[in-house]
């Protein structure tokens, strides 16, 4: 089983097309969360995942978009983004996202894997060094757990007293790329896949990963998109410039 992994797709319609043309084929679609909030297109993104996921987790920013969490807390320019996607979606896409359940979740056939948005102990938890890793990895019973929400693609690992960071290794900055982690026996793993729309690593590929359960590997990508379409729909939705301006630097 192939199963595609998108996280933190944010509205960004050009960078999702760009991912799906570019996994081929695969079984099963997870999305962990964010599906909306920062981009210009959330309707399409909601539309396409709603027709293609089979899990779906709900993010941070879904959770404000939709009206059930108050954007407190959020920055200015996050909060901007957030109460323009809340008016520009339409009902049904609002009451679709309003009832994408919290993590973690368990996707069925797939024994020891586990879906959050943040951490799988708080959704809202970002686990960004080994010491935010810790927790989740002693806690968790199972082998991997995929989460998304810092937008950097990568993870964590570990067998007994060892632990590492996992950072996939890029050669260009501009072209298709791929890099296959194969799992080890015994290693329990914290696996983010990478923001689809708003890449925060340095690199501004749209990034998404396949985990393939026969193979025991997970492969990250990195895809090229039409980012200057991308930029254009935030300017002229009238979208703080920032949001369009970072796509570009992936940060
Ligand atoms: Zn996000």
């Amino acid at each position: 089983m192939r199963a595609l992994i998108l996280s933190d797709i944010h509205g960004n319609l050009e960078a999702l097309n760009a991912v799906l043309e570019a996994a081929g084929s695969y079984d099963v679609l997870w999305n962990l969360g964010d599906v909306v909030g920062y981009g210009a297109s959330p309707n399409e993104t909601v539309e396409r995942i709603r027709s293609l996921a089979q899990m779906n987790v709900r993010g941070n920013h879904d959770r404000v978009c939709c009206g059930l969490a108050s954007a407190v807390g959020f920055n200015p320019v996050a909060r901007a983004a957030a109460m323009w996607t809340q008016k520009e979606m339409s009902e049904v896409n609002r009451a679709w996202l309003a009832a994408v359940p919290q993590g973690p979740l368990h996707p069925e056939g797939f024994p020891g894997i586990v879906l959050a948005h943040g951490s799988p102990l708080n959704e809202d938890q970002y686990i960004l060094t080994m010491r935010d890793a810790w927790g989740p990895l002693q806690q968790s019973g199972t082998l991997i757990t995929f989460i998304g929400h810092t937008h950097l693609q990568g993870g964590f690992c570990q067998h007994s007293e060892e632990w590492h960071e996992l950072h996939p290794r890029y050669e260009t900055p501009n072209e298709v790329e791929s890099w296959v982690l194969d799992l080890t026996q015994g290693t329990r793993y914290l696996i983010n896949p990478g923001s689809v729309g708003q890449p925060r690593d340095h690199d501004w590929r749209a990034a998404f990963a396949i985990y393939d359960s026969e193979a025991e590997s997970i492969t990250f990508h990195r895809v090229p998109y039409d980012l200057t379409a991308a930029q254009g729909r935030i300017l002229m939705a009238e979208l703080p410039e920032k949001l369009a301006l970072r796509l570009r630097e992936g940060r």
